[in-house]
């Protein structure tokens, strides 16, 4: 789960992470109001949306008086805004946060994420804040620190202090830096985060430390714990019909093709995918239904797969290892009735009581275009998404 900037310097602020002074509006009249509140004669309007690189698109602006900020906000709010991270749709800016400006000597970089090959918290830190840690590993991987924390220790001071010199920050400030590395450190840590970016973490020209810029995930699996993170969700920022499957206990990964497509598992979501791409289509979704295919799930499956009208053709690939064959079919003719499915259905299904399944199939009655082989499955699925496409336009 991602959440907002605000929310995540909220959270850093906590663990005694220094953040500029700041405020949140969903109203053009609330920002200047915050502006006010905030004093000072610099203040930085940010659009509040689950997305990296704001900045160039047009997400954050640095005003010199109230009247600015009020018509930055007014720009900003009830819009969406579209930078290199979110595609075309773009994302709604609901809310806004308004910061004191900061006087910036230098950006840094100061990021941790959960590095699954490693099995370890991976800090990561360069001298070259402000832009995407991205480009800086292609451009000039030299100048990116990578050090992985050791699990039954955590981080360690030294560790810290070894990053504060690597960023090259005075000596007079390395206490003050390697104390908000493992404040950060601990944000992250005691909340089950799988990433936490500070970009940039500024170097002010008075030498103290701030984080301008925060963005962080959870382990969706770990929210049970962490009722306080929960509450931070935005299903405003979500696709809608991720956060619709996931409310019904299924994954939905939207895509752009016109296959839609119900399957169990990740990895074979990967290879209906790909065999569908070698056979010419593409896919327009991916509905994961887990490890159970009773039959209410399986409709439910239908109903959001189909939603998308882009979907010409629904292919149903499961694997029935701990699940049975005879089951999902018997699922499936049910999800059939249940749903009034129009469009071509494709069913492969591999596995336990295969035989049976098939046969059930056959002898339903249904609409059903069977498969033995994925390749198979791939084919006439593509092959009957592009007939209805065809149909649609004559
Ligand atoms: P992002 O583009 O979504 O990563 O948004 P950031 O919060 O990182 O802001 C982008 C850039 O805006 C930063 O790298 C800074 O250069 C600039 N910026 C943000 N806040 C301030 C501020 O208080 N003062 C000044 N001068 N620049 C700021
Ligand atoms: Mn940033």
């Amino acid at each position: 789960m991602d959440i907002h900037e605000y929310q995540a310097k909220e959270i850093l602020a906590k663990f005694g992470v220094p953040i500029p002074k700041g405020g949140l509006a969903y109203s053009p009249e609330q920002a200047a109001y915050r502006a006010r509140e905030i004093g000072g004669s610099v203040w930085v309007v940010k659009a509040q949306v689950h997305t990296g690189g704001r900045g160039k698109a047009g997400g954050v602006k640095v005003c010199k008086t109230e009247n600015e900020v009020e018509e930055a906000a007014d720009r900003m709010l009830g819009r969406k805004l579209v930078t290199h991270q979110t595609g075309p749709a773009g994302k709604m800016v609901g809310r806004l946060y308004v910061e004191g400006g900061v006087n910036i000597a230098k950006e840094l970089y100061l990021g941790f994420v959960l590095d699954r090959s490693e099995q370890r918290v991976m800090v990561i830190a360069s001298t070259e804040g402000g832009m995407e840690i991205e480009e800086v590993a292609a451009a000039t991987p030299e100048k990116i620190v990578r050090m992985p924390v050791e699990p039954a220790v955590g981080m360690q001071a030294f560790q810290a202090r070894e990053i504060a010199f690597a960023l090259g920050i005075p000596a007079n400030a390395v206490t003050e830096a390697s104390q908000l590395i493992l404040r950060a450190y601990r944000a992250f840590r005691d909340k089950d985060g799988t990433m936490l970016e500070i970009n940039p973490l500024v170097l002010t020209h008075e030498g103290h430390l701030v984080a301008l810029d925060a963005k962080m995930s959870f382990d969706d699996n770990a929210l049970f714990r962490h009722a306080d993170i929960s509450e931070l969700r935005d299903k405003s920022q979500e696709d809608p019909r991720e956060t619709q499957a996931a409310d019904r206990g299924l994954s939905y990964v939207g895509l752009e093709g016109d296959v839609g497509c119900i399957v169990n598992g990740a990895g074979l979501a990967m290879a209906t995918m790909d065999m569908i791409l070698l056979a010419g289509g593409a896919p327009a979704n991916f509905l994961d239904i887990g490890g159970g295919a009773t039959p209410e799930r399986v409709a439910k499956a239908f109903r959001l797969v189909t939603q998308d009208g882009n979907v010409k053709c629904v292919l149903v690939n499961i694997f029935a290892g701990i699940n049975r064959c005879d089951w999902v079919a018997q699922g499936v003719v049910k999800a059939v009735e249940m749903t009034n499915l129009k469009l071509p259905l494709v069913v492969r299904l591999a596995g336990t009581n295969v035989e049976l399944g098939q046969q059930i199939l056959r002898e339903s009655g249904i609409n059903v275009i069977t498969a033995d082989t994925l390749a198979e499955a791939a084919e006439k699925s593509v092959a009957a998404a592009k007939s209805v496409a065809a149909k649609a336009a004559a």
